[in-house]
């Protein structure tokens, strides 16, 4: 094994640390100065760090949304009206690429959904004090 091919087993054992922000120092730049040559690492960075991310996001309210409003987001998000100009920017685009794209519509629509639902509910706790 070469000292890169080393270099590049390590940074992929440290990047749930790295995401984290759980790492020394010294290690964190061993990671950050790999990420910068290193393309497949840096997308797996990218995509560990999405994830932690969505999680984090999930953990935050204690009560989840009301029976229905993701079902019903996901309906409206898949409507010919939302659909319409989303079809048109993929157009000539590939077809897992065009599904990536919808899903990736569907799921921002349903968090944009979520999110307002939650400070309604939030604004409504504060109003009855
Ligand atoms: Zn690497």
């Amino acid at each position: 094994m070469s000292n890169q091919e080393k270099v590049h087993a390590e940074v992929r054992e440290l990047l749930p640390a790295y995401v984290a922000r759980d790492l020394g120092r010294v290690r964190r730049s061993l990671v950050a100065v790999h990420l910068r040559r290193c393309g497949p690492c840096q997308a797996e960075f990218s995509r560990q760090r999405s994830v932690s991310e969505g999680l984090a996001s999930l953990a935050a309210p204690v009560e989840g949304p009301p029976d229905g409003l993701l079902e019903r987001l996901l309906e409206q998000s898949g409507s010919p009206k939302l659909h319409g100009p989303l079809r048109g920017a993929v157009s000539g685009a590939r077809p897992a690429y065009s599904a990536a794209l919808l899903l990736a519509g569907a799921v921002t629509a349903a968090g944009a959904g979520y999110a307002s639902w939650a400070s309604a509910k939030h604004l409504r706790r504060r109003l009855k004090r």
